[in-house]
């Protein structure tokens, strides 16, 4: 635990292994077909370090030692013992949040500032928060008995590797489930970390296993018969398909999708407090965020002043090196998304828009990208209606609140939306015609453990956080 100002701005106490295996069954353990593959730090494009691939023997390990710890152990265990367990897993997150903060940062391009600050304490209060839950399951269930599912396969993105682990590990851990859980290919590292943590908790083996590789190994979970239920963060795309295996089997799933946030901003805002929230919402984490503001809906009277302003504020924004605590803009991931963001850039271009990126300097190694808005954007182009998870703002104006609400329907995602305005009716009137699980007012991206997240539409199926985070690994008698 650091001071406020004292953010680590070096890879000291960090340590990166040249290879990692997998954790199985409380050991770290070599893929069966001996095959690894290569990480990469997205800020210098060089190889950080090796994981394991899983393939299907591997998984059929680590299903059988999570079932085996569910059947003796875990589920077995007074609840308030259970509890006691994801404090400290808790509390170790803190201690090392130093080191998670620099690996965060290292392995996924996202500023110090961001993992110090956001990720890793966000981590930790998951666990607090449900380890609290798990000796007061008859509270949230009243009258009914809450029964854990079994084995829960968990498959996570890359844009917050350690907070979707938390988000997916804790309340299993917490309804007495076991589970075998895949980080994203591109971000692995602090999910092996935390298998070193669940050693140090002395966790009963088997109960958490992290099996590193990509979409092959998650498919493989998916399909496994031995798990009772699938918890997925991802595309809408890859949910999609998952979707579609799981029809016809008696798993559960919940699915964490896509989004395409929009930010209605009307004329009596405060607009600088606006401007900041609007900047917050697309820039943070480079954009590679589900519920990230990306489409900007301005009233009309005030259209050209905020254009402006977001403008010259984007000229302030330092982009570079991730483990700069200046930084407000890091790596973009990998190069697949890193091409993929300039594809929509020329895209967005040759549909007719105006193209504004900040002036700022830029590294020339590593995946970087300026932040970009465009204006003279129309409702039907693809860089309005589709994900970008880039640096990349739309912006549209409106006149009337009817008028606003409609453009921001309109796209097949529902995750997340902000209204900024000075009329507290129409935050309530405009907010509940938005939609999206999540609607903020007059700010954004704000996270806390105690509250639901989730999307409608294209945008996921059921909740994460909070008493309804529960509610997908249990079964009720
Ligand atoms: P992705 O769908 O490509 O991959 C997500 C995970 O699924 C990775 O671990 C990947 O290896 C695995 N995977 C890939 N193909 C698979 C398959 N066929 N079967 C099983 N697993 C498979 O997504 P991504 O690019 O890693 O992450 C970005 C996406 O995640 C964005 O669309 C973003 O909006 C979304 N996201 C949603 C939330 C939310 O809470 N709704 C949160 C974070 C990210």
């Amino acid at each position: 635990v650091w001071e406020y100002d004292d953010a680590p701005q070096s890879t000291e106490h960090a340590e990166v292994k040249e290879q990692y295996d997998l954790y199985i069954d409380g050991e770290f353990v070599a893929p069966e077909k001996g095959r690894y593959f290569d990480s990469v730090n997205p800020a210098t494009e060089e190889t950080l370090c090796s994981f394991a691939e899983a393939t299907q023997q591997d998984i059929d390990k680590a299903v059988k030692a999570a079932r085996n710890a569910f059947e003796n152990e875990w589920s077995e265990l007074e609840a308030k013992e259970r509890g006691k367990y994801i404090f400290r897993l808790a509390r170790l997150i803190q201690e090392r949040a130093r080191e998670f903060a620099i690996l965060e940062s290292l392995d996924g391009g996202k500023p110090i500032r961001e993992s110090r600050d956001v990720d890793i304490p966000l981590a930790a209060a998951h666990f607090f928060y449900y380890a609290g839950w798990a000796d007061k399951l008859e509270y949230a269930f009243p009258g009914k008995k809450a029964e854990p599912l079994g084995v829960a396969g968990q498959i996570i993105p890359w844009n917050f590797p350690m907070l979707m682990l938390a988000w997916k590990i804790a309340p299993a851990l917490a309804t007495g489930n076991t589970v075998v859980l895949k980080p994203a290919e591109t971000t692995s590292l602090t999910a092996l970390k935390f298998a070193e943590l669940c050693r140090d908790a002395g966790l009963p083996d088997g109960v958490v296993n992290i099996v590193t590789g990509a979409g092959q190994t998650g498919s493989t979970i998916v399909n496994h018969k031995g798990i009772d239920k699938i918890a997925f963060t991802g595309s809408t795309k890859v949910g999609k398909i998952i979707k579609e295996s799981l029809a016809g089997t008696d798993k559960k799933y919940t699915l964490e999708l896509g989004g395409k946030g929009p930010n209605i901003i009307f004329e009596d805002a405060p607009l600088d407090q606006a401007v900041e929230g609007i900047i917050n919402a697309i820039f943070f984490n480079q954009g590679h965020v589900c519920c990230a503001g990306s489409r900007l809906f301005v009233q009309e009277g005030i259209a050209d002043k905020v254009i402006q302003k977001l403008r010259d504020r984007m000229e302030t924004l330092i982009v570079g090196d991730p483990l700069d605590k200046n930084t407000d803009i890091g790596a973009v991931n990998s190069e697949q998304q890193y091409n993929k963001i300039n594809e929509y850039l020329e895209l967005g271009v040759n549909e007719g828009a105006d193209m504004y990126q900040s002036s700022c300097q830029i590294p020339e190694e590593g995946y970087f990208c300026r932040p970009t808005l465009f204006t003279n954007v129309a409702q039907s182009n693809r860089i309005v209606q589709e994900e970008i998870f880039g640096p990349v703002l739309t912006v549209q104006t409106f006149r009337t609140a009817e008028e606003g609400i409609a453009k921001a329907n309109n796209t097949p995602y529902g995750l997340a939306g902000g209204v900024w305005t000075d009329k507290g009716s129409k935050i309530f009137k405009v907010g509940s015609k938005i939609r999206n699980g999540v609607v903020w007012s007059n700010t954004y991206n704000k996270f806390d453990p105690t509250s639901p997240f989730g999307g409608f539409k294209e945008s996921g199926e059921g909740r994460e956080g909070g008493l309804h985070g529960l509610y997908p690994y249990v079964k009720l008698r």
